[in-house]
């Protein structure tokens, strides 16, 4: 009898603790990584500082996967090299010392836009800010990356969208700037380089 009621109690004493843990699992597990001993196995790869509980329980953070498609009419993301306006890649010059902060997927004008990854769509993101034609974009944030898609006019601003689910349509860029490879462009929302994911 008092052995069972030493189970029980080693049993909620156990159970206390691992919920006490998950509650301050917060930073790993907003990332889409999951707190465990080091010793597991791992997909991805061990990150520090995001767990609670002793040093060797960590976050393991999956590989990021790569973007899917962006774009109809492509089964996959390809990049706007260059055309009279400039280069698609990421730190092309865009003169007077600017940089391109992201990088330019080509996709036509009036085509459908899809989520790159399972978000959260985190609201309006203008590259200009100066209400012309292709003035408008949406934010995205989930799976640790947050990312702002320019140039398309999103169905909603708000709420979660699965990956390859249509967001948007392109908007008419060949009206603001004739000639152009007319693409989305990517940019992460601390103006890192994309170009893994894609
Ligand atoms: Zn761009």
């Amino acid at each position: 009898m008092q052995r069972a009621s030493i189970v029980v109690a080693t049993l909620i004493l156990a159970f206390g603790i691992e919920s006490s843990w998950s509650q301050s699992d917060a930073k790993c597990t907003q990332q889409g990584g999951r707190c465990q001993d080091v010793s597991s196995p791992c997909s991805g790869s061990y990150m520090k500082g995001l767990c609670s509980g002793p040093a060797s329980r960590q976050c393991c953070m999956h590989q990021k996967s790569k973007f899917g498609p962006l774009c109809s009419g492509y089964n996959s993301n390809v990049p706007r090299t260059c055309d009279s306006f400039g280069c698609g890649h990421y730190g092309a010059s865009r003169g007077n010392g600017r940089k391109h902060g992201g990088v330019d997927i080509k996709c036509g004008d009036g085509s459908t836009v899809y989520a790159p990854f399972d978000a959260t769509l985190t609201g309006q993101a203008r590259p200009y800010g100066n209400g012309n034609a292709i003035d408008n974009g949406v934010g995205l944030s989930g799976q640790g990356l947050c990312v702002k898609l320019f140039y398309l006019k999103p169905y909603k601003y708000t709420g979660s969208v699965k990956k390859g689910q249509a967001i948007g349509t392109l908007l008419p860029m060949q009206k603001v700037y004739a000639g152009i490879t007319s693409h989305i462009h990517v940019q992460m929302c601390d103006k890192s380089d994309p170009t893994k994911y894609l």
